[in-house]
């Protein structure tokens, strides 16, 4: 059995900076982190033990004069408003590339306020970055998980759609279709058209891995991905493994490789561990030992 990592897996650039940000942070003294600062519960203990200790927003607005990281997801503005009112000092670790669309939103937002424009997010409700995207908009966008929630808009109305940075193109590009096609009907039926914007604005650091990944994933027995639970973007590769390779089961720490998944394993001849933007190295290079130990034992 040869267990390979997959080059490319690990963290992305938003989640690399916002690590290496609350390392050097913590060296200056307590610092807390609103949520968890990557959907990795390894990494989230691992930083938890020098000293990161994450809150949520009932703990924000109860604590004053301390300083608080903003992880890689980004916040709403009622974050900001709260750390002013508390005295709180910010360490804003938002991805530049999140800001930057919370911007968009924003000003689309702003020249829209007051019509009947319907601004449309492609994402998880109730995921951080989507309760930040959502903030740039007072809280009226609306949220779609996927082309079935398409019913909840207006076809009457304009629509501006806009992508949490973590999900699938292809998914975004059946929606824009069948929004179109929605469209089409209308102009049809009335005779009129309705503005209908859609600016792709997933992560390339995401969406450049599908390829590489599926390559990986393709040229292994059985694959191991590994990812948080919570991750969206874990979710969304893995079945983009699973895509090009039936044998490829999830795990989130060595604790999920039970006995049939060491049998699969230790059958395959090439076995390939991968992972998500917020899946860290050192794991996968746990899981490999494991992996290997757990094959010199039989
Ligand atoms: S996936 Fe992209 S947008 Fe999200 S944190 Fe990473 S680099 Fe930033």
């Amino acid at each position: 059995m040869i267990v390979t990592i997959d080059e490319n897996s690990g963290f992305c650039f938003g989640v690399t900076t916002a690590i290496e940000t609350a390392e050097r942070e913590l060296q200056k003294g307590q610092l807390f982190c609103l949520g968890d600062i990557v959907h990795n519960g390894q990494e989230v203990e691992r930083l938890d033990k020098l000293g990161l200790e994450t809150i949520d927003y009932d703990d924000l607005r109860t604590l004053h004069n301390v300083r608080v990281l903003l992880r890689a997801h980004g916040e709403p503005p009622s974050t900001y408003h709260i750390a002013k009112r508390n005295n709180i000092e910010i360490i804003d670790a938002s991805c530049p590339v999140v800001l930057h669309l919370q911007k968009r939103i924003r000003d689309t937002y702003l020249q829209h306020h007051g019509t009947d424009a319907q601004i449309v997010i492609f994402g998880k409700k109730g995921h951080a970055e989507v309760i930040g995207l959502e903030g740039q908009t007072n809280n009226t966008a609306i949220v779609i998980e996927s082309i079935h929630d398409l019913d909840k808009l207006n076809y009457e109305h304009p629509i501006y759609l806009f992508s949490q940075t973590t999900k699938s193109v292809e998914e975004f590009r059946e929606i824009v279709e069948e929004i179109k096609r929605r469209r089409g009907e209308r102009l049809e039926e009335k005779g009129e058209e309705i503005v209908f914007e859609y600016h792709d604005t997933i992560c390339r650091n995401v969406a450049n891995r599908v390829k590489k990944l599926q390559d990986f994933a393709r040229s292994n027995d059985v694959v191991v991905f590994v990812g948080g639970k919570k991750s969206s973007n874990a979710k969304v590769l893995y079945n983009h493994c699973l895509e090009v390779n039936s044998s490829t089961v999830f795990v989130s720490s060595e604790a999920d490789l039970t006995p049939e998944i060491l049998q699969q394993c230790h059958q395959a001849e090439r076995v390939g561990i991968c992972g998500a933007t917020s899946t860290p190295k050192w794991l996968m290079e746990q899981l490999r030992c494991s992996l290997e130990n757990d094959a010199k034992r039989l």
